[in-house]
């Protein structure tokens, strides 16, 4: 079987979406693909002397509902298939949490672990130069693989050099002391622990006792670890690229988070056993995490999750036929563009926070944030129930896509 490329499956759950949720189908035509798509070649002058161009991508998908926004992605594989996706889901993500912002998604295609970090910086620049964005009313760039708080602070000084004056909400992500927001970092792991605190209301699941599995233990996975922790999960397994670790007792996951700053991987954990050849998702328990990439609960596996739930931290986790067969297992899957859209929201409250010039606290961004979480979680539950869907990840789109048919209705495109 061959697999399908994530924006025709992210296309075929838009139709299908579209079919139950009974969308205006002019609203589905216009969401075929992007509104507009930027492809530039970036030439670079390295620091011994030889020449390299680099192939970047910006992505417009969908301005219905507001300015285009976020994610940059800076990685050797990238292609242009996962740029447009990533920015449909972007789109969706910003009106499944009833956000007033529309869904971009950029690019370049580099290894920056093969850069010098000048080298680093001059094509980060050189990528706000081609892109030339119009600020926080036309298109506000965030981070995402391979661009951090470092990089979103050069692409600010770079905007800001070029327009000159000062905008610290025509870029996302930035770090605070430039008008980045409190609590960014953590915000899609603490997003995601949201959904799976309603989850298990949903379906009555006690969480002090409950046993989780997490696959990818960095910035998402390790927050939520943390955080099902301290409501008395017991995190049972834990994995990253190199391999994986399990306890049935319960992992003592600040004793985890530390031994992974101090040696880069979840294995050798003291107190645990390797996982070995194992597959994760085939464990016993009643949460699961994937956290880590795409495709990677699929028709091969998918029939041995024993999860009551499975919540995607990561984008696109499981495969079309994956989903069908937790489907027919009756497990709970909370979609990627709900689980894991609180760094969008976050970065939603990092802009009105630099356009107002009025920074918040962290209790607020996290009261905020936890209020929009739970929202779009009881969203796409009432959509999926409403409208029969087969699962909430129709829920979540039918949900969305109910305020684009909405938004272009009255703006008179459909
Ligand atoms: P990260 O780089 O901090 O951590 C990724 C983790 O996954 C690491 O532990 C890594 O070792 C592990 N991993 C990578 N490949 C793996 C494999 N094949 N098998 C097992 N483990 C593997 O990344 P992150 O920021 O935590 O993001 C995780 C996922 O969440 C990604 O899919 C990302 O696109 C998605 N996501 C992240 C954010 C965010 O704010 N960071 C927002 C939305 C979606």
């Amino acid at each position: 079987m061959t697999t399908l490329s994530v924006f025709q499956t992210g296309l075929n759950t838009l139709n299908k979406a579209g079919e139950i949720g009974e969308i205006n189908p002019r609203v589905i035509d216009i969401l075929q693909g992007p509104k507009r798509i930027q492809s530039f070649r970036i030439p670079l002058k390295k620091d011994d002397g030889s020449f390299e161009v680099y192939q970047a991508y910006r992505s417009h998908y969908s301005n219905a509902l507001g300015p285009y926004s976020n994610g940059t992605r800076v990685m050797p594989n990238l292609s242009l298939d996962e740029v447009m996706a990533l920015s449909l889901f972007m789109t969706i993500k910003h009106c499944a949490t009833d956000i007033r912002r529309g869904g971009a998604k950029g690019g370049i295609v580099a290894d920056p672990a093969k850069l010098t970090i000048n080298e680093y910086e001059r094509l980060i620049r050189a990528f706000i130069r081609a892109l030339s964005p119009k600020g926080p009313w036309g298109d506000a760039p965030g981070a995402d693989i391979g661009t951090g708080e470092q990089a979103m602070a050069w692409m600010l000084d770079e905007y800001e050099q070029i327009t000159g004056y000062s905008c610290p909400a025509a870029v996302n992500d930035k770090p605070p002391i430039l008008g980045g927001s409190l609590g960014g970092e953590p915000a899609t792991g603490r997003g995601c622990f949201a959904t799976i605190m309603d989850a298990a209301d949903q379906i009555s699941l006690p969480i002090k006792g409950s046993k989780a599995v997490i696959q990818g233990f960095g910035q998402v996975g390790g927050v939520v670890a943390q955080l099902l922790h301290g409501a008395g999960c017991k995190v049972i397994a834990a994995s990253d690229i190199k391999g994986g670790i399990i306890n049935e007792e319960g992992l003592d996951i600040t004793k985890l988070l530390a031994h992974t700053t101090q040696t880069g991987s979840v294995i050798g954990f003291d107190g645990s056993d390797a996982l070995g050849d194992t597959d994760i998702f085939s464990l016993q328990c009643d949460i699961m995490v994937p956290a880590a990439v795409q495709n990677v609960i699929t028709e091969a596996n998918g029939s041995s999750v024993k999860a009551k739930i499975v919540v995607e931290a990561a984008n696109g986790p499981i495969t079309t036929e994956g989903d069908k067969q937790l489907q027919d297992n009756g497990v709970l899957v909370v979609p990627d563009v709900i689980a894991n859209a609180g760094g969008a929201t976050v970065c939603h409250f990092e802009m009105s926070q630099g356009l107002s010039n009025n920074y918040w606290t962290l209790e607020q961004v996290n009261s905020a944030l936890d209020t929009k979480m739970h929202d779009a979680y009881r969203d796409a539950a009432n959509c999926q129930k409403q409208y029969q869907a087969p699962s909430m990840r129709i829920g979540a789109w039918i949900s969305a896509l109910k305020k684009l048919e909405l938004a272009m209705t009255l703006r008179g495109w459909v």
